[in-house]
């Protein structure tokens, strides 16, 4: 698929696109597969399953139901994943500006 480097990158990403979808409605494996796939991301289970578990264990999601089926797990968003989503939609939003737009940050906006 990708290579190590891209990896890196790109795992950042897919947590993002995680978080986002697990805002709006419960998330399940198969379906965030898809999704991913549909942006141009294949992943494989073995990648998105524990992915999802260490999103799980760091707080920011929590999942209910198929305890024998993972792909039967729904996963939602907790409060400290929405906060989390909340600061990184900011910080999305100027990286944005400054990379894609090429637009400096305003001097009041530099930290
Ligand atoms: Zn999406």
């Amino acid at each position: 698929m990708t290579d190590p480097a891209d990896r890196e990158f790109r795992l950042a990403f897919w947590k993002l696109h995680i978080l986002h979808h697990a805002s709006r409605e419960p998330v399940y494996g198969l379906w965030m597969l898809r999704e991913l796939e549909a942006h141009g991301h294949r992943l494989s289970p073995g990648t998105l399953y524990p992915l999802l578990a260490r999103m799980e264990a760091r707080g920011w999601l929590r999942s209910t139901g198929g305890r024998h089926a993972r792909a039967r797990r729904a996963y939602r968003i907790t409060p400290g994943g929405r906060r989390l989503l909340a600061a990184l939609r900011d910080d999305i939003h100027e990286l944005y500006r400054e990379v894609v737009l090429g637009r400096e940050p305003r001097a009041e906006g530099r930290r």
